[in-house]
């Protein structure tokens, strides 16, 4: 099964047709999960709860670049960070959902050179740019 390839676009309907939780009321399944910005997907949470909706890694691209997208100043794993669609690590990424709340979360796996790190952060439509 091949995931479709999404835009900047559809990250924004994701993000807005599943708000964050207000008002400190949590989902069951997904609650767990803190994390505005990229966080490591904390030891002990069922991904089960999470279903994959889409892709933003262009099957068209060899290698998608390592350039990051940070016109504000942020870094990598600010909460404050674009969320650029064919800039790093968002290129590498796929976009899930709850399973139960449909709230919105990105996923992508950083490989260094001795590790592996699934990392996860919420999609917040607001942060999204076409970049
Ligand atoms: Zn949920």
């Amino acid at each position: 099964m091949s995931l479709p390839l999404l835009t900047a676009g559809d990250l924004r309907r994701m993000g807005a047709q599943a708000p964050q939780p207000a008002g400190g009321g949590r989902c069951p399944a997904c609650g767990g999960l803190d994390c505005p910005g990229w966080e490591a997907l904390p030891g002990g949470f069922d991904a089960e709860v999470l279903e994959p909706v889409g892709t933003l890694r262009d099957p068209d691209l060899y290698e998608p670049t390592y350039e990051e997208h940070h016109p504000g100043g942020t870094r990598t794993w600010d909460a404050a960070a674009p969320i650029a669609p064919r800039s790093h690590p968002y290129n590498r990424s796929e976009a899930w959902r709850c399973r139960t709340c449909h709230r919105a979360f990105l996923r992508w796996t950083e490989v260094g050179g001795y590790y592996r790190e699934d990392r996860i952060r919420a999609l917040d439509p607001a942060l999204v740019v076409d970049a």
